[in-house]
């Protein structure tokens, strides 16, 4: 037998027992007469001890234990007497008896416990050896209780989990294809699935009504932070539902999943329009933790021949509660900051609130006290606060607003990882419109509809068309997005035409799915989660890359395995390349 009990098993309780645990040697420590050792597993850690009076050579045996090292002990349950409450072991030792190596081990590449000397890369390499650490199994051990919390859910609302096909034709998501070369049909590819939309739109016409499936989505992106080729979505898809019928079905998911896996009742989730959302926040993914909306203060700025403000298309600002305190140098810095490429802003302004109810800008020379009162009044600001303004063309000044309200409310502790806010925003635009192709394209995907009254809109106004679309955002990250489908091949056909799809490749591309609507599509829509988003921010870390076993690096590369590799000549020839 290999073991009676765990490694995070033994408590008081159990003092006097005698016990055969097995695991990996964490770390020793030698003292004069005597050796302890911290034995790991997943369930926890288990000291042992070694008494040379007790036995000697078991002692000096044990000295040949390293790090890493796959041992069985038999020993019995002591009291310790140097008890550590941190863990929950931290009362007993196994005062061992006998002990066998299962394996050595050669010395790993890095520290093997909670906290690491590894870097990056070389944990990635050796990700097996990471995986041992117990932040990351806390964090997989927390995927697999958020996935069977999804499939609880959904089971017992009656979902259908269907698995769809991986080698299939391109769906288009907006990314470009990963593709596969076809051996038996030489010189044609598979595309790997952006996301099974269209198969479970099928699933719908078959008649499935309510579908689900948590799937490996792939989509060949430029590497952007935290973005990994291959992901997974819970995907979700239902028939005879409108807007409101999907997202109370899936508010109740997350609800459902929050309060399994975390014990967090999730609150109210509000409904912002993308209008709204753009408007209070310059995000339609806003962080809802904290206030500090953005504020038009076109009114109160402009006229005053301050050319900055006077030829800016829209000025905007935010209020700092209590950011009086902000000394000079920390201004400079916001300011070096919205300067930075990422964001892209001229400058910052600013005006602090003093306590005495006067003002202090960094545009002075051009705005007196009255009409910084003005400002303060229009930014609702309290003596000692602080308001920061950016002017510019006006989408980009919200876009870059919203960055900075999300820079300064880290910096405040607005958004601390324990609190969890979750809005849905709707009403997107239907369309947008590419600047460079002089193109619309879908802004979510093109089997999205639009809402049934801009309907007729889409023919004289594409770019005022609102889409019967939703996104999930939770602290300020997007977790899911989804919409009510087209379902009739004439408007399919419609929308294919406004993107500037030929006929031709719109059959070419999507006859299948025009085609299946002629035989009795019933209405339908849905939605996808990032699953590893999701986990991510339940966790409480910031890249997906930590709840994922064996991600890929910021390369889209597998340094453990060495992928993407060469093909050698042989296969090179059968598949036609
Ligand atoms: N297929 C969509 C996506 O991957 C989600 C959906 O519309 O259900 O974003």
């Amino acid at each position: 037998m290999h073991r009676t009990h765990t490694c995070g098993e033994l408590r008081s309780t159990h003092i006097g027992e005698e016990v055969t645990l097995s695991g990996w040697v964490q770390r020793r420590r030698d003292f004069g007469a005597m050796t302890f050792i911290d034995l790991r597993d997943r369930y926890g850690i288990t000291q042992l001890s070694f008494n040379e009076d007790q036995d000697k050579s078991l002692n000096s045996e044990a000295r040949s234990l390293g790090r890493e090292f796959v041992i069985k002990v038999i020993g019995y349950v002591i009291e310790r007497s140097n008890k550590n409450l941190n863990i929950p072991t931290g009362e007993i030792e196994i005062q061992v008896t006998r002990f066998e190596v299962l394996n050595a081990a050669l010395t790993p590449p890095f520290t093997i416990e909670e906290d690491t000397d590894g870097g990056e890369e070389i944990r990635l390499k050796y990700r097996y050896l990471d995986l041992r650490r117990t932040p990351i199994q806390d964090k997989l051990i927390l995927r697999s209780k958020l996935n069977k919390a999804v499939r609880d859910y959904l089971n017992e609302a009656d979902f259908i989990d269907v698995e769809t096909p991986v080698l299939i034709k391109s769906t288009p998501e907006g990314a470009r294809d990963f593709v596969v070369p076809s051996r038996m049909n030489e010189g044609q590819y598979y595309a790997l699935p952006q996301s099974p939309q269209t198969f479970k739109q099928l699933l719908m016409v078959s008649g499935f009504d309510k579908y689900y499936q948590i799937v490996k989505c792939f989509r060949d992106e430029d590497f952007r932070a935290d973005r990994q080729p291959e992901f997974t979505q819970i995907d979700c898809e239902m028939s005879f539902v409108e807007r409101d019928d999907i997202l109370s079905t899936f508010e109740g998911m997350i609800r459902s999943v929050f309060k399994q896996v975390k014990n967090i009742e999730l609150g109210e989730i509000p409904r912002l329009t993308y209008e709204d959302a753009i408007r209070r926040f310059g995000s339609d993914k806003p962080d809802m933790r904290f206030g500090m909306e953005l504020i038009d203060m076109d009114t109160v700025t402009k006229g005053n021949g301050f050319g900055v403000f006077d030829n800016a298309d829209s000025v905007v600002a935010i209020n700092v509660s209590g950011g009086n305190t902000y000394t000079r140098k920390q201004l400079d810095e916001l300011t070096d900051w919205v300067k930075r490429p990422q964001i892209g802003a001229m400058g910052l302004i600013y005006c602090r609130i003093n306590e005495d109810g006067s003002f202090k800008s960094s545009v002075d020379k051009f705005f007196s006290q009255e009409q910084l009162a003005q400002w303060s009044l229009v930014c609702e600001s309290k003596p000692n606060d602080l308001i920061l303004l950016l002017s510019g063309q006006k989408d980009k000044v919200r876009k870059q607003m919203n960055e900075l309200r999300l820079f300064v409310g880290e910096k405040e502790g607005l958004r601390p990882k324990t609190k969890f806010k979750a809005c849905w925003i709707i009403d997107f635009p239907l369309v947008e419109k590419d600047d460079e192709s002089n193109r619309w394209h879908a802004m979510h995907h093109p089997f999205t509809s639009p809402i049934p009254s801009h309907r007729e809109l889409m023919h004289t106004d594409p770019g005022n068309v609102k889409a019967n679309a939703y996104d999930m955002a939770i602290n300020g990250m997007e977790v899911g997005g989804g919409s009510i489908r087209i379902h009739d091949k004439a408007l399919q056909k419609q929308m294919f035409d406004l993107l500037g799809f030929t006929e031709k490749e719109a059959q070419e591309q999507f006859g299948f799915l025009m085609n299946a609507f002629e035989y009795g599509a019933p209405p339908h829509g849905g939605i996808a989660f990032g699953l590893d988003r999701l986990t991510a921010i339940l966790a409480g870390t910031d890249s997906i890359r930590d709840v994922i076993a064996f991600p890929k690096n910021n390369m889209g590369r597998d340094v453990m395995i060495d992928a993407p590799a060469s093909l050698n000549k042989d296969q090179q020839k059968e598949l036609g390349l």
